[in-house]
This record gives C-alpha cells, structure tokens and sequence, in this order.
C-alpha cells in the first residue's frame, strides 16, 4: 500500500516506518524540518527515494496544514496518524498540548476526506490517556473505557491539559466518521506507557521521548538516591505498539475498533531490577534498596482485542528494557 506516515520524528512512527517498510508498503512520512527528514532519509539509504520520502508539515494545529501532505502522485491508500505533542512541559496548555491533539486530527481527516479519495482505513494513535478513570477506576481497563475528563478541566495541570488532548481528538475522529460518512473507515489506538528502543537517528539523550526519560534518568544515577515514584502501571513495547498500527491498517477487521495496547504492569522497581538483571554494572547507578509503588488491585485490564485481531504478543519487560538500555548506551549513556 502506498502510506502516509505522520510525525515522522516521533518514538512510534519510527518503529511504524520499520514495519511499513518491512510489510512491503511505500511510505511517505511527514516532519517538521528538511533536517529531520534528511535524518530519516539517511537512515533507510536502501529505500530511500524508492519506497520512503517525506514531505514538510511544520504544525499540526493549523487548521489546512495537511492540504498538499495528503495528496501524492501514486495515490495514498493508507494513513497512520501519529503525530501529537506527548510531553509535559507546555507553557500553554491549549496551544501546546490540546490544539495540536485535536486540530491534528480534525484537521487530517478533513484533508483526506476532500482530496485523498483513494484512502480507505486512517489509524490514528489515541492513548490510555482517553481511556483512564482516575477518580473512578473501572474494574477491568478495555476498549469500551473512556476518560470522563472535560475541557474545563484543562487548566489544572500539563497531565490533565494532555489527557484532554487526546480525550477529545479521539473523540473527534470517532464523530467526523458518524458525522461526515467518508470514504475511509478509522481504527485507533490505545498504547499504555510505551517504552523500548531509541532510534539513533532522531535521538541524543538530552531529547529523548518523554516515556523513555525514566530509563535514561535510571541509568545515568539520577535516581540513586530513591527512585521516582511510576506514575503509569501499565506498559507495552514500542515495537508492539507500532506493529498493531500497521496490522489495524491492514486487516480488514479492525475498521471502526479501539485497540487497547497493554503488555502488562509495570512499575519503577521492576525496571531497575530488569536493568540489574540485564546490566549488572549499572547496579551501582542505582539505589540497593526500593519498594515498590505498583497497586495492581486498583484495576485490571484486557488486552485481548489486540491479541485476537491483530496477532499482537507482546514482548517481556526484561527484554524491553534490555534492548532500551542497550540502543540509550548507544546515543552515549
Ligand atoms: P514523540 O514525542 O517521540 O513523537 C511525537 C511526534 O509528533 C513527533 O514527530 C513530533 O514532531 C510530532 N509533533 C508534535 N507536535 C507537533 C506539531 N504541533 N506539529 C507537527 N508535529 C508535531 O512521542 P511518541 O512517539 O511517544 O508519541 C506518538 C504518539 O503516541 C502521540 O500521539 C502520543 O500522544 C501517543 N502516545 C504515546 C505514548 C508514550 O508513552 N510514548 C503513550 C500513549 C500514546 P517533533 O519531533 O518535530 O516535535
């Protein structure tokens, strides 16, 4: 299939670009720089101008932004929607953080309903972020949770400004396809914390994806003192997650569904002790002692709807952050 990729500078896409390109497809990826795009470029030299090019798009949240990216000499057949700001140090929340979230989306599906008629599945990368209920936890975490965060709430703080974000941009998706009856049909999904391995050509240490901070900041013993507390209990690979945007893309069955990317819990304790397992001369970059802060009464989850459709098995910690600690060692930890 012929495929548009955005945000192609992001964690994700780059491990969605590495099963488009493995799958067979043609790839156009979107970035916000020549810089970035002649990176990637030279990172794939033997597909490179053959099966993978990019094309500019400086800012999602502009209402037209993706008006020429959708269109292609060879017609696209396939989109893969995951560029979004994912970090939380906005210094406004609606223009960093939410506007990006939503407009990004809006703003692609318009584009390819009015001139990418040749389009029929757009996967967008949602998060658990749209599906969880802090206050009010469900029993089991699945496809049918959403957050009950409203736009008001915005302004409490970057975490929930995010939440909001991705809450309504999914939403959004979810009505222009009831509202607009395009052409296309949509899948999104849903990953939990996504950790695994850095791509050398978009990363030093110094900006690293958000989700991976915590494992540069364990390894380089900014956290021998006491480990920071975990925030999120749930995780998955980043090599699954990407792989369940190219199979939604490309099976059939997976139009019109919310897939749910968990591979397990996951605290901070049990990726020190990996990385100890794995690397036993970082153990000093670490403190001897820790308690875990992991709380899996508080709900459970099922990841079963990635697992039967799409074929996801999804990696073991160990070898997750095995693989992480040895491709951060690589960009210079
Ligand atoms: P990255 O920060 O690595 O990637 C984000 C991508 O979005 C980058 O290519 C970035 O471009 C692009 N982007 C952000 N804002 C804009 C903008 N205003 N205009 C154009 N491009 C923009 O994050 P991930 O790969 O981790 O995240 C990708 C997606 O996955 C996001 O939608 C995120 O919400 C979602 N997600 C991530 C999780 C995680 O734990 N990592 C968990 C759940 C969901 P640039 O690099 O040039 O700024």
């Amino acid at each position: 299939m012929k495929v548009l990729l955005t945000g192609g500078s992001g964690l994700i896409a780059a491990h969605c670009l590495d099963y488009l390109l493995q799958h067979g497809h043609d790839v156009v990826v979107t970035v916000r720089s020549h810089e970035k795009g002649k990176k990637m470029l030279s990172s794939h030299p033997d597909h490179a101008k053959s099966r993978v090019s990019y094309v500019i798009v400086e800012d999602i949240a502009k209402e037209d932004a993706f008006k020429d990216a959708v269109k292609s000499d060879l017609p696209f057949e396939a989109v893969l929607h995951t560029a979004s700001p994912f970090h939380f140090h906005p210094t406004d929340f609606k223009k960093d953080l939410i506007e990006p979230a939503i407009i990004g989306t809006t703003g692609i599906l318009k584009a390819i309903k009015a001139s990418a008629p040749t389009v029929k599945i757009v996967v967008i990368t949602s998060s658990f972020a749209a599906m969880v209920n802090a206050l009010n936890p469900p029993k089991i975490y699945d496809e049918t949770c959403w957050n009950p965060v409203r736009f008001e709430q915005a302004q409490e703080s970057a975490n929930i400004a995010y939440r909001v974000g991705k809450t309504y941009a999914e939403k959004a998706a979810w009505e222009f396809v009831e509202n607009e009856r395009p052409n296309f049909q949509v899948a999104t999904i849903l990953p939990t914390l996504v950790l695994g391995p850095t791509v050398h050509y978009l990363n030093s240490l110094d900006s690293l994806n958000t989700s991976n901070e915590r494992l540069r900041d364990m390894i380089l013993g900014k956290m021998k003192d006491g480990l920071a507390p975990t925030g999120y209990f749930l995780w998955a690979d980043v090599r699954d997650v990407a792989l369940a945007h190219v199979k939604a893309m490309e099976i059939p069955a997976a139009a019109g569904k919310r897939f749910f990317c968990a591979a397990g819990y996951v605290d901070n304790t049990a990726i020190a002790d990996a990385i100890k397992e794995g690397y036993p001369q970082l153990a000093t970059k670490l403190p001897n002692n820790y308690e875990s802060d992991l709380r899996r009464d508080i709900y459970g989850f099922d990841n079963s709807q990635t697992r039967n459709i799409l074929g996801i098995e999804y990696r073991p910690l160990k070898q997750c952050i095995i693989d992480t600690v040895k491709s951060l060692q690589e960009v210079g930890a």
